[in-house]
């Protein structure tokens, strides 16, 4: 099928929502989900939303503290923006229906505190704030017509480039390559064509650093331990002899206690590895997926959806097509085999310990 439509925006969270709000008063907006219209991960936010909403905080110290949060990563003017609309749009979700919990205070809602807030200024609804918000944005958008796919996964942009066509600039002019609209592969198997004026991703974001960080984090206990027992089992004679021909302390770590515990350290890194190797729920939330290595120019792109075998066999088991259940055989045997190869290696490391 062929669609065409003043806006097309890829999302169906909170980002893509709020976009295609403002743009319905413009013209006609098709959202797109690649699952269900509500299941993204606006609707599992649980803590709440931070804006300066009761009368004894300020702009000032809101933007202070997530300035102080972020230890220099933060781009101040970012944070300007974001701290001082933060209030409007708020009052924007509310009006549009979203329910907070409230309570007595002057601001008629229970704020909280959280991580670097030095003051009470997150509204939430529960513990499911997300689901709320969503709530509120999806009954807006029935109200204002906008239009729903979902269960319709972009597979590719089509763009002005891809087509050999000029771009569009506004004013005129080459605007040079310019997104026209997107694939999009339908639950039935079919690829739909969705053209349009303006095209929006609001896909939420995902990457291969975010992907590590999640697995490094479950790794870390088993390789401390590991480490912290095969530095134990180093006989103390052995240390002793080093202290009594004279080492520093550093020697004998550096040069006695480490070389010789290595082994089991190593032993413990590979099993952390076999271990995290099958994970895949971190990895949804934190990496997603990504059918292909993220290159652009050659250069890999890691800030990008990532692929993963883990994931993959999540992704590929539930699919209605043969071949990509076959792949996911596949790919499982692959992990198996990897896991197995770490298994084997560790033990081969943990053999040689004194
Ligand atoms: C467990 C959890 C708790 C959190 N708690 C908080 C909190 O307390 N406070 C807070 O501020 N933030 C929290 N967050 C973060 C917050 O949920 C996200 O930053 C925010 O929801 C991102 O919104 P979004 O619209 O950009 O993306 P999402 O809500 O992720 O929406 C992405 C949309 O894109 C669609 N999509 C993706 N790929 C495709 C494709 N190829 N084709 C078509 N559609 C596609 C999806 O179907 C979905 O509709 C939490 C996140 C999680 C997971």
């Amino acid at each position: 099928m062929r669609y065409q439509h003043d806006f097309l925006v890829l999302g169906s969270g909170v980002a893509g929502l709020s976009f295609a709000l403002q743009a319905a008063k413009h013209g006609s907006v098709a959202v797109l989900a690649k699952r269900g219209r509500s299941e993204s991960n606006t609707a599992w936010a649980q803590g709440g939303i931070a804006a300066v909403l009761s009368p004894g905080d300020s702009i000032e110290s809101h933007v202070k503290d997530t300035l102080v949060a972020g230890a220099g990563l933060c781009r101040e003017e970012a944070v300007r923006v974001t701290v001082e609309e933060g209030p409007a749009r708020v009052r924007e979700l509310i009006e549009m229906g979203a329910e907070f919990t409230r309570d007595e205070t002057p601001s008629g809602y229970h704020l909280t505190r959280e991580g670097g807030h030095s003051q009470r200024r997150i509204l939430h609804a529960a513990d499911m704030t997300g689901r709320e918000v969503e709530r509120a944005l999806l009954d807006a958008a029935d109200r204002a017509g906008l239009q729903f796919f979902d269960e319709h996964a972009a597979i590719d942009l089509i763009t002005s480039g891809k087509l050999g066509v000029a771009g569009y600039a506004r004013g005129g002019g080459d605007g040079g390559d310019r997104a026209l609209g997107c694939y999009a592969l339908a639950k039935n198997g079919q690829v739909d064509v969705f053209l349009a004026r303006v095209v929006v991703l609001a896909t939420g974001t995902y990457s291969a650093p975010a992907g590590g960080l999640a697995l490094a984090v479950l790794m870390l206990p088993i390789v401390v331990l590991t480490a912290e027992e095969a530095i134990k089992a180093v006989p103390r004679i052995t240390r002793d002899a080093a202290y009594g021909m004279g080492c520093t302390r550093s020697q004998v770590a550096w040069k006695v206690l480490l070389p010789t515990a290595l082994p089991g350290i190593l032993t413990g890194v590979m099993l952390a590895v076999a271990r995290a190797a099958g994970e895949t729920a971190p990895l949804l939330f934190t990496a997603l997926f990504s059918g292909f290595w993220p290159f652009d120019g050659g250069r890999p792109q890691v800030m990008q959806p990532t692929a993963s075998l883990a994931v993959l066999i999540y992704n590929f088991s539930g699919m209605p097509f043969e071949n990509q259940i076959e792949l996911a055989w596949a790919a499982s045997l692959v992990l198996v085999l990897i896991v197995l190869v770490f298994n084997i290696l560790s033990r081969a490391l943990g053999r040689s310990r004194i």
